[in-house]
């Protein structure tokens, strides 16, 4: 049986003293960050780090990321940072990125899954940081679902599938960002590689003066045997059971509902839903197709938002496919898109 605390309104001390002791006997913890919800244990316990790969089904070669709340927990972890990484820190730590550093192999190997770097991040969520704080261990956490499931923004969504196997689940409402972190790594020439596109974005990085690059996995799916940056990369993930297909972005609204229309009309005996932009929601009606809003064209962080949560709601639609409409590949709109191709396994209209 797992334990329920509510944090939304206020942090409660006594709760929050339980939560720490959890952590320190080795127990699982579902907790809110800024981005979305972590399945977060001791990282220094091995045993403890286990069963989070247990609890999601995790494949033990995908690292988790190791959540720090001072800069003091990162020098006991991994060697110093270099000046660009230092920069970055400066820059938007705490906050959702996620910086590959070398390791100083103090972690057991079941966290960094045998590599020699572990991902570093100081969330920026005072829930996240009082639990760091007062258990005075770094918290090892993956997003919380079970593993190739959309990634938890509010409790409700992942309580069901996880609740026979974690110890506390700590609600502290719907997450603000609603995607997981960038995850980057700097290079031997301080090129920032972004493994895993997020709200810190490629024009964020850029303005702090840095050279950024996008790895090409990043909207493109891993060959076999291809060697990839970070282990994540190939693993199936976000997609629904029903068959999901990308509609590509236009600003122009006409190009997407009539991509629609016409797929329609080539498909008229399927059963076809569309996650889509409030803007688009009643021309789309207008053609039967059942719709759920993911929020305003012009608005990426709303979008962000309600993305995970939304694909959850597909397969509960009982249709034979789902479109999802794309957003324009730029600031949080990169990391949407990434996980709206995984979602869709690539299959693009
Ligand atoms: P999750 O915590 O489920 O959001 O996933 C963490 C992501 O960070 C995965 O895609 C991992 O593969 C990636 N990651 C964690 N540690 C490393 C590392 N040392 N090197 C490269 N990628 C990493
Ligand atoms: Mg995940």
């Amino acid at each position: 049986m797992s334990t329920l605390y509510d944090f939304k309104e206020n942090i409660k001390k006594e709760e929050l003293k339980k939560i720490a002791d959890k952590i320190n006997e080795g127990g699982l913890v579902v907790f809110p960050t800024e981005t979305v919800y972590g399945i977060g244990a001791d990282a220094t316990n091995s045993k403890a780090v286990k069963k989070i790969f247990e609890a999601k089904g995790r494949p033990q070669d995908n690292p988790l990321i190791v959540h720090i709340s001072n800069l003091e927990m990162l020098k006991d972890i991994v060697y110093a940072p270099t000046e660009t990484e230092k920069l970055l820190m400066d820059s938007f730590w705490p906050g959702p990125l996620t910086i590959i550093l070398k390791s100083k192999k103090i972690l057991p190997e079941a966290v960094t899954a045998k590599l020699d770097t572990v991902g570093v991040r100081m969330p920026d969520n005072d829930i996240a940081l009082n639990i760091i704080e007062a258990s005075g261990k770094p918290i090892a956490a993956p997003s919380a679902n079970v593993s190739g499931k959309p990634s938890g923004t509010e409790l409700s969504d992942i309580y069901n599938e996880l609740k026979d196997k974690v110890d506390i689940f700590v609600d502290g409402g719907k997450t603000n960002i609603g995607i997981e972190s960038t995850v980057l790594k700097v290079d031997e020439n301080n090129v920032v590689n972004i493994l895993r596109p997020g709200k810190i974005s490629v024009e964020d990085i850029t303005k702090i003066g840095l050279e950024v690059k996008l790895d090409k996995h990043i909207f493109e799916d891993v060959k076999e045997n291809e060697k990839v940056e970070s282990p994540g990369m190939k693993h199936r993930h976000y997609a629904p059971n029903t068959k999901t297909i990308l509609l590509e972005y236009s600003d122009e609204d006409s190009i997407m509902i009539n991509k629609v229309k016409e797929f329609k009309r080539n498909n008229e005996n399927k059963k076809i839903g569309i996650i889509c932009f409030n803007e688009h929601e009643e021309a789309y009606k207008n053609m039967g197709i059942m719709c759920i809003t993911i929020g305003s064209k012009s608005n990426l962080m709303e979008i962000s938002r309600n993305v995970f949560s939304d694909l959850r709601k597909i397969d509960d639609m009982d249709l034979d496919i789902c479109i999802i409409e794309g957003v324009k590949k730029e600031y949080i709109g990169t990391a949407i898109m990434n996980r709206l191709i995984r979602a869709c396994e690539y299959k693009i209209l």
